[in-house]
């Protein structure tokens, strides 16, 4: 395969920097791994990024050592290793923050007691500052190395559908087609799905998140399939509704709403556009066809690092879409005991409209 581009990564920090003054803070302690890996490339599972007002530290254990000084060389990242047995964190670590009087803290990724432990142990006489979203908000709109990887992991899905499609026809369980398909991403070259497969047959489509079973797919049901590869740390998410044979007049009817409810809402993907604006657009479809309370989920969420993150594609949602993010729009119709429907992309907002990195086909015929 062909080289990928460079992510930003070392313009990253800066940017990070940029934004601490607003939040209260004179340095931030980062938690979050994922987060971690944004800013600095690492992709180990243990580590602590102390962003400091004169200098950047990275801490973790001995056995990320080389990977982390590798990691954050390749990504032109430029922050100081310690590196700390668990025994000798918090002496080693807690000296780092005294020239700093206001800490900021991922307040959605810290547990109760770990708060506690910094605040009664950790970081005596430092004021600690609760700050919501700050890497997050960063992370929304995407470069064109995140770009590209989550393309290829879209595309890798894609692959791997084309190559399980005509398996189903010989009526499957659920949990045996999820498992090929899991097997497929990983052979295109995934280093796992982005989230647990979705393979809901008949009845059991009615349940948006139902897991794999050994429910047996068969004729004239259909199938809702979602699902996403992981690579190089990208995710894609993808659903598309599947049929052996032809569905009854009655399903046939479901899909028909939701393709059209699913094709309005990529229509209003734009940059500039409220994120409550393309829910409402999926919405209105579903609820012209009399199901309004049978679409009983939100329209999208963005995609990246994480399988979701932000902006949530709500109705609720006081977001406004940016060129360069990278979201879904996926409504579905839900029947409970009869049947269910979900059609979803993975889209590129762009200035003018946006682009879908999931290109599989929405036919239903398998
Ligand atoms: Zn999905
Ligand atoms: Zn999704």
């Amino acid at each position: 395969m062909s080289s990928l581009t460079s992510m930003e990564t070392a313009s990253r920090l800066p940017r990070l920097r940029a934004a601490l003054d607003e939040a209260g803070c004179d340095g931030l302690l980062v938690t979050n791994l994922t987060n971690i890996r944004y800013l600095t490339g690492f992709t180990g599972s243990a580590a602590m990024l102390f962003v400091l007002p004169d200098e950047t530290v990275f801490a973790t254990d001995g056995r990320y050592e080389t990977q982390s000084a590798e990691e954050m060389a390749a990504a032109s990242v430029e922050a100081r290793l310690v590196v700390t047995p668990a025994a000798k964190q918090r002496e080693m670590l807690a000296p780092l923050v005294a020239g700093v009087k206001r800490l900021g803290l991922e307040a959605a990724h810290i547990s109760w007691a770990r708060e506690r432990a910094f605040e009664a142990e950790w970081f005596q006489g430092v004021e600690l500052v609760a700050t919501e979203g700050l890497i997050e908000e960063l992370r929304r709109v995407k470069d064109p190395g995140e770009l590209e990887r989550m393309a290829r992991a879209a595309e890798i899905a894609d692959l791997a559908l084309a190559a399980v499609r005509p398996m189903l026809a010989e009526e499957p369980t659920e949990a045996d087609f999820g498992r090929a398909l899991d097997f497929e991403m990983r052979r295109f070259g995934a280093s796992g799905p982005s989230f647990e497969t979705i393979v809901a047959a008949g009845p059991n489509a009615a349940m948006p998140h139902h897991r794999p079973s050994e429910w047996r797919i068969k004729q004239g049901e259909l199938i809702v399939l979602d699902f996403g590869a992981v690579y190089d740390g990208y995710c894609s998410d993808m659903t598309r509704t599947l049929c052996v044979g032809s569905p009854t007049p009655d399903d046939g009817r479901v899909v028909e709403v939701v393709a059209a409810s699913q094709a309005a809402g990529v229509a209003a993907v734009r940059a500039g556009v409220s994120c409550a604006d393309v829910d409402r657009a999926c919405r209105q479809v579903i609820e012209g066809a009399g199901w309004g309370d049978r679409f009983v989920h939100s329209t999208g969420h963005g995609v990246g690092l994480d399988i979701h993150e932000d902006p949530r594609v709500a109705a609720t949602s006081s977001d406004t879409l940016q060129a360069g993010q990278v979201v879904t729009v996926e409504p579905g119709v839900y029947l409970p005991g009869l049947t269910g429907c979900r059609i979803e992309d993975t889209l590129v907002v762009t200035d003018d409209g946006c682009y879908p990195l999931t290109n599989a086909t929405k036919d239903l015929a398998v």
